[in-house]
This record gives C-alpha cells, sequence and structure tokens, in this order.
C-alpha cells in the first residue's frame, strides 16, 4: 500500500463518487478505505454501494447513516431532512445491501499507526461531533494509534498533537513528523458542508508519512437533477451548490 485515499460521507452520490475515483486513479492510489456514510441524503445509494465494493477496499466502516438505512428502528436524533432521506433510501436498498450494511465495523485499525471510525474514537456510537480543537482534543484521549483518520461532520480538517498541545489546521498537505499524534477528518465526497461545493478525500502515503487533502469537482448538475426526480427534498440538491 503506497497511496491510500481516504473517502468518507458518499451520501448516494454517485457523480462525485466516480469523479473521486478518476481522480484516485490519476494520483496512483492503490488502496481505499471508507469511512462511512455511503448512503443517505442522494439518489444513487445502490450504486455507490456496488461501486464501492468493487474497489475492494481495505476497510469500510459503518457510519449512522448507514446503521439507519439499514433497518427499520426509529429514527433518533435525525433531523427531518435526514429522515425523509433516509425512508427514501430503506425502500431503494434490498436485504443483500441491507445485511452489508449492518455488518460493517464502527471503528478499526489498518495498522498499528493508523485507525478508522465514522464520529469519534470517543464512544463512536455517540455520534459526536469533532469540529474544533476542544472536542478534537477530547476525541484524541481515546485514540489508540498516531493517526486517526475519521468524517461524519463533513468538514476537511486536521488536529495535530505536538508537545502536549492539539492545534487545529484546515492546510490542503501535511507532513507528518515523528513524535506527533494527528486525528484527520477527510472530509466529504458527497455532501462537503465547508463552502466548497467540490467533493473532498484524503490521500495517505505511509512510506513518505505525507497526507494530501483533495478537492474534486464533478457533475454537480446531473447529481441534482437525480435528486430531484426521485422525489427527495429540494434542499438536498440546492445544498450541494453551496456546500453546505
Ligand atoms: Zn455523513
Amino acid at each position: 500500500m503506497d497511496k491510500l485515499a481516504l473517502i468518507s460521507d458518499i451520501h448516494g452520490n454517485l457523480e462525485a463518487l466516480t469523479a473521486v475515483l478518476h481522480d484516485a486513479r490519476d494520483q496512483g492510489v492503490d488502496a481505499y478505505a471508507c469511512l462511512g456514510d455511503i448512503v443517505g441524503y442522494g439518489a444513487d445509494p445502490v450504486a455507490c454501494l456496488e461501486l464501492l465494493r468493487s474497489l475492494a477496499p481495505v476497510a469500510v466502516i459503518q457510519g449512522n447513516h448507514d446503521l439507519y438505512a439499514a433497518d427499520d428502528r426509529e429514527l433518533m436524533r435525525f433531523n427531518t431532512l435526514a429522515a425523509m432521506a433516509t425512508d427514501w433510501t430503506r425502500r431503494q436498498l434490498g436485504p443483500d445491501e441491507r445485511s452489508w450494511l449492518k455488518a460493517l465495523p464502527l471503528q478499526t485499525r489498518l495498522s498499528l499507526a493508523v485507525e478508522l471510525v465514522h464520529a469519534t474514537p470517543n464512544n463512536p456510537d455517540s455520534w459526536s461531533y469533532v469540529r474544533h480543537a476542544g472536542e478534537g482534543a477530547l476525541a484524541m484521549l481515546a485514540q489508540s494509534a498516531r493517526l486517526c483518520f475519521y468524517g461524519h461532520t463533513h468538514l476537511p480538517t486536521a488536529f495535530c498533537l505536538r508537545d502536549g498541545a492539539v492545534a487545529q489546521s484546515t492546510a490542503a498537505s501535511y507532513d507528518l513528523a515523528e513524535g506527533e499524534r494527528w486525528l484527520v477528518n477527510a472530509g466529504s465526497v458527497g455532501q462537503p458542508r465547508d463552502g466548497d461545493w467540490r467533493a473532498a478525500y484524503a490521500l495517505y502515503e505511509p512510506s513518505i508519512q505525507r497526507l494530501s487533502m483533495r478537492r474534486v469537482e464533478y457533475d454537480l448538475q446531473a447529481c441534482q437533477a437525480k435528486i430531484l426526480a426521485a422525489g427527495l427534498p429540494p434542499r438536498l440538491a440546492e445544498r450541494l451548490a453551496r456546500g453546505q
């Protein structure tokens, strides 16, 4: 594994996923890991699942949307928009997709040095949000590997613990130095919320300890048209153009 692509929060956006995979191939990516929320919000949950599985990813983590779409449990803590989208997504998934999503782990280790989780290493099933330095520092207390990748907030960012202090950054690339610990949000492929509409993912090169935060343009209009045609809430199409 020379170049690992970390893809998260695809949310049924096939156009964004396809564009990200093109970019990853151009970058020489030879392994993929998914940090969860493959489905929910977008119009192509099944196609995204199939495409992801065809990549033979080294790991796939379960997100809250994956969990809730996989069975008929009550939609606790979901806002109206998310609940409507989950209800629609449930009707698209067959038994095979549901059982596959249900069986995904909440967190995993890729190696001694790298762990993966959807929301936070600090009680992953609490689905808490790690957005700011204080939340990052708290999450890092529960981090067991030197480098932890997560998603869930749809906000690409990195927390670095160095000399007992946690610093947060939103740089385009990072060089990971000895003695540092990192908690890194890969951003969202299918529904970025940092004001940039382009699909986000992270690229990790273990041999040189380098991390690149990639942004990729995709066919936004085609994706929006599918959401509207599917009868999903129009706001789910609109927000994609604003990156929110
Ligand atoms: Zn998500």
